[in-house]
């Protein structure tokens, strides 16, 4: 198996085009082409998890957090990052990072956080637009339903909590067949008209070639007569944070336990209470405090995020608990996320999870 076949994946689950600008996703050192021996996958990649790859024979490493973010113009070992690129590249080790891309996708980073806490009814918190496209083509009325099924079959059409979604009118189409033409429909030379039917359907546009594809292999006519639109609608499924609601709503100091529990954090720093019951909840995994003012306006009785700074606490202003759970704790389950994935379409390749606990933040407990 080569290392493609995995990250073509992983894309299908975090498609590349859905990083921040500022991020580095993707193969960072190793080649697509390489034969793969078996997968760690881990949040970080330190020196340490580099040597638990080489001991367990593991030749790529999948980490959520990407180990090379700018450009580095030295190699001396003088940091940790440089020590690990340099030991990758010596060892043969493939790096690939699935970061703020898998932190985009409603079932990623956020869904992993929304299942520990049960939320229910969730969306996105902050979704992103220009990432739909429509397709609109032109089929004879014999072949509607084998396009759709096509089309359907490779992604389009999906719409929040539907599928199959399109819409179908109908028209007439002409075309005159010329020198070198195979027409499926007329004569050569003779200007040929026919009861068509215009299908139009919504896809993701990472998905495009797929349609496409998918769109011309059921398509019966020699020249396929389509069009694509950029849509500037939001996708609901893609962007920051998740929304969603608990069961029943309880107690601030019941849901704090409950976090506490979930994340293995014995310190959970948040705002004063606001004396609502937690019903509603925002959810973000790492830095995730630039969401605070949209998760007041959702309505969110808490926010649980990571990384706040002193003066963003100020910020829930009375309105809202925001609770700081820690970047690692927040991000934990990331490496679930990734391992089933790989687990469920590859049963019988060497999947590991890293056994280094890679969080550079220690909490002292005072028992007084
Ligand atoms: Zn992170």
């Amino acid at each position: 198996m080569t290392i493609s076949l995995i990250t073509t994946l992983l894309e299908k689950i975090a498609p590349i085009i859905l990083q921040e600008d500022y991020d580095n996703v993707g193969l960072i050192t190793g080649n697509k082409n390489w034969e793969c021996k078996g997968v760690l996958v881990s949040l970080d990649i330190t020196e340490d998890i580099l040597e638990e790859a080489i001991q367990e024979n593991c030749n790529l490493i999948i980490a959520h957090h990407p180990i090379v973010f700018k450009g580095i113009k030295k190699f001396s070992g003088n940091s940790y990052v440089e020590r690990v690129v340099i030991k990758a590249i010596k060892n043969d080790i493939a790096i690939y990072a699935c970061h703020t891309n898998l932190d985009n996708m409603i079932t990623g980073v956020n869904s992993k956080i929304a299942d520990q806490l049960g939320l229910l009814n969730r969306s996105i918190l902050q979704p992103k637009n220009d990432l739909l496209e429509k397709l609109q083509l032109f089929s004879p009325k014999s072949h509607v339903e084998a396009i759709e099924k096509s089309l359907f079959e490779a992604g389009a059409g999906e719409i929040g909590n539907y599928s199959e979604c399109d819409f179908v009118s109908e028209g007439i189409g002409s075309f005159k067949p010329g020198p070198g033409a195979n027409p499926y429909l007329g004569e050569m030379g003779i200007r040929h008209k026919e009861n068509e039917n215009k299908i139009e359907v919504i896809y993701p546009k990472w998905r495009r070639n797929y349609v496409i594809q998918a769109m011309k292999s059921a398509h019966p006519y020699e020249e396929v007569a389509y069009e694509i639109t950029s849509l500037s609608n939001v996708y609901q499924d893609v962007g920051a944070g998740i929304i969603g609601e608990l069961p029943v709503a309880v107690h601030a100091e019941v849901f704090l336990k409950l976090l506490s529990e979930s994340f293995h954090q014995q310190c959970i720093k948040h705002t004063s209470f606001t004396g609502r019951p937690i019903k509603k909840v925002a959810v973000c995994g790492g830095a995730g405090s630039f969401l605070t003012k949209l998760a007041i306006a959702a309505g969110a009785d808490i926010y649980v995020t990571s990384d706040v700074k002193y003066h963003e606490f100020f910020d829930a202003d009375g309105k809202i608990i925001l609770a700081d759970i820690g970047h690692f704790e927040s991000e934990q389950y990331t490496i679930d996320l990734i391992y089933d994935v790989l687990r469920q379409n590859f049963p019988t390749f060497a999947v590991l999870k890293t056994k280094v606990i890679s969080n550079p933040v220690h909490y002292f407990v005072n028992s007084y």
